[in-house]
């Protein structure tokens, strides 16, 4: 192909669109910067003890463009979670930063980290006196058609009971998620679902569990389990009924799925030794719920924030 050729067949220069940064960028204490460019103290509180908070939220193409589902409420809860540890939180922001960090980065399908944290400032469990930051760090994400089915092994960890460790997403609070998920993998399952000490479904390591009986849907709720906000859009959509579940329940159930920001809505292949057969009423929500978080359900508009 000569020069006048190829020129004729590359897509045509724009003026308006800024390049992809050649670095990833993030969002730190109200500065955007190559994400290889920072560095955290070693004496960092959170390092140390976990005392930060943190969102796991996404942004969608949508035909007006990127924008990101729920963002109010991902940061109500950040917010819950910052005031518990006595941390400055300021939800608007956030919020900017979220949008500044898309758009730096020109992501649309991305998953989006927001992060609070103590910083340096001594070895006690005292946070008065620590530095406070922010970050936002933002990721591109694969659009899911369907999903693999995941295996869930039952966990023999509780999960951390509310009374200890309320349901937020405090950063030391997830060691407990990552021992169930390192013993799940351990005997060849996907994810570990946790069950209390009465024999009720709590949650997996990061998402809310659903069962389905005979066309009914029913959201799983416990006390010890993250209100998810996932969990809050199906209910929305399906008018599934919130209530708690015994595992028994769950092995009777003819469909069981998980959802969460990351997870969507994934079908469960089966749990410990029940395998689920098909599963067309989780399809069918997993078909309404991408259709909802990219606009295309009327349902969805107040939901969506544009970048
Ligand atoms: N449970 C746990 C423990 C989680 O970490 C998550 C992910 N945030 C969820 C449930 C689902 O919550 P959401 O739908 O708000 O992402």
């Amino acid at each position: 192909m000569n020069a006048t050729a190829e020129a004729a067949q590359a897509p045509p220069p724009s003026i308006a669109e800024p390049a992809v940064p050649a670095r990833p960028q993030v969002w730190f204490d109200g500065v955007l910067c190559d994400i290889d460019a920072l560095q955290a103290g070693l004496t960092t509180h959170a390092m140390h003890y976990g005392s930060g908070v943190f969102e796991g939220i996404r942004s969608y193409a949508t035909a007006d463009g990127a924008a990101v589902f729920r963002l109010p409420e991902h940061m109500a809860r950040m917010r819950e979670g910052a005031a518990l540890l006595g941390m400055r939180f300021d939800p608007a922001q956030a919020t900017d930063a979220v949008l500044a960090t898309l758009r730096a980065n020109r992501h649309r399908d991305a998953y989006i980290r927001p992060l609070t944290w103590f910083g340096e400032g001594g070895f006690g469990l005292d946070v008065e006196g620590h530095a406070e930051h922010l970050m936002v760090a933002t990721t591109s994400t694969r659009v899911h058609l369907g999903g693999t089915r995941a295996r869930l092994g039952i966990s023999t960890w509780r999960r951390n009971p509310a009374d200890s460790l309320p349901p937020l997403k405090l950063c030391g609070a997830y060691v407990n998620s990552i021992l169930a998920k390192r013993e799940s993998r351990s005997r060849g399952f996907d994810e570990a679902l946790f069950t209390d000490a009465d024999g009720f479904v709590v949650e997996c390591t990061g998402a809310n569990v659903f069962i389905v009986r005979a066309g009914r849907v029913t959201a799983v709720q416990h006390r010890d389990a993250l209100p998810g906000i996932t969990r809050d859009t199906l209910i929305r959509l399906s008018g599934a009924e919130s209530r708690t579940v015994t595992l028994e329940e769950l092995f009777d159930a003819d469909e069981v799925f998980a959802c969460g920001t990351a997870a969507e809505v994934a079908p469960v292949h089966g749990v410990e030794g029940r395998s689920y057969g098909d599963n067309p009423v989780t399809r069918e929500l997993a078909a309404l719920y991408a259709r909802v978080v990219r606009g295309e359900a009327e349902a969805a508009r107040g939901w969506l924030t544009a970048v």
